[in-house]
């Protein structure tokens, strides 16, 4: 019995060891013929390289190494012959030649990016001189796309440094511009009931303001001296009473608080609106009543400590609105 085992075991032994040397040899092969082909791909792609730096092109022209039709040219097993040579070397100079362009512009970005960021530190200067409430701020990231701004900033392929002369020039225009885009948008945000969206910015007003009278655009941007006009920041707490602003406040809170954020958070809540045409109601005013006709401030007779002083209107509609959804919850809950 324990011969017979012995046996098993020494063939087995034996079989184990002949798997092991063929797989060693297949892997041998297998191996010898990858470093074949890749000294074959090698060698085609030095004789490329050469011929073209041959032709007066040097290796920094060369597309990146990982670049695939690059590669596909290059890294061939068939040698290079000269009939090969004559069908890839239009396609090489091509390659270079699209590198090339890519890189220049890519460096044209980089300039660009430089000089707004040089707009966007003369424009935060520029607007700590700016005195009047009614002007509406863009954003510093906002300023340096507006038209007149990427005009300035992409002249002469952004070669040239914008100086505080070069800003002074076109910071004017800019800022009409986006006035009066912007005046439009937050309008029809605000118009009641909203003739086609009340988003802010799935709007396009342009083609719109073109067709319209001065007289018809001008009634359009009533809707934005209304007291009922009051615009949420909804990336801030909705309960919190500084969410809320008459319009020319809400690009001012932006530029303050959300310096860098690509879109604007600006929508306009019902209910704050619903408050605010109550309290006019109370006051014996119509709804459509200006913010800057309402000249008396106001006392809320709850007589909470802090609202005991007469308070600004939009102040007070938000002391009101949150005293709404208090009494709402307390009725709610048993
Ligand atoms: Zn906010
Ligand atoms: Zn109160």
């Amino acid at each position: 019995m324990d011969k017979y085992k012995k046996e098993r075991q020494e063939s087995a032994t034996a079989m184990l060891q002949h798997g092991k040397s063929v797989h060693d040899w297949e892997a041998r092969i297998r191996d010898e013929e990858l470093a074949e082909g890749g000294r074959a791909r090698n060698k085609r792609k030095e004789s490329i390289e050469r011929k073209l730096i041959d032709m007066g092109y040097q290796a920094s022209d060369f597309p990146p190494k990982y670049d695939y039709n690059w590669r596909r040219l290059l890294e061939q097993p068939r040698e290079l012959s000269s009939r090969i040579w004559k069908q890839i070397q239009p396609k090489l100079v091509a390659a270079i030649a699209l590198e090339k362009e890519q890189k220049v512009w890519a460096e044209r970005g980089v300039r660009i990016d430089l000089r707004r960021q040089e707009v966007r530190t003369l424009y935060q200067l520029y607007i700590e001189d700016i005195e009047d409430d009614e002007v509406l701020l863009p954003g510093s990231v906002e300023f340096t796309y507006l038209p007149e701004v990427t005009a300035l900033v992409s002249r002469d392929d952004g070669l040239i440094e914008v100086t505080q002369e070069r800003f002074m020039d076109v910071v004017a225009e800019a800022m009409t511009t986006f006035n009066i885009s912007e005046r439009a948008k937050l309008a029809n945000l605000l118009r009641e009931p909203a003739p086609r969206c009340t988003d802010y910015d799935s709007s396009d007003e342009d083609d719109d303001t073109i067709s319209r009278t001065p007289m018809e655009i001008a009634c359009d941007l009533e809707v934005l001296n209304r007291a009922t006009s009051i615009l949420t920041c909804y990336r801030c707490s909705l309960s919190s009473p500084t969410s809320y602003f008459p319009f020319t406040g809400i690009t001012r809170h932006i530029l303050k608080f959300h310096p860098d954020s690509s879109y604007k958070a600006i929508s306009r809540e019902k209910a704050v609106i619903g408050t605010a045409s109550a309290v006019l109601e109370m006051l014996g005013l119509p709804s459509s009543t200006r913010y800057s006709d309402i000249s008396r401030k106001i006392v809320c007779l709850c007589g909470k400590p802090d609202f005991q002083q007469p308070a600004e209107f939009s102040e007070l509609i938000m002391h009101i609105f949150r005293e709404n959804i208090w009494y709402i919850q307390a009725l709610r809950s048993p």
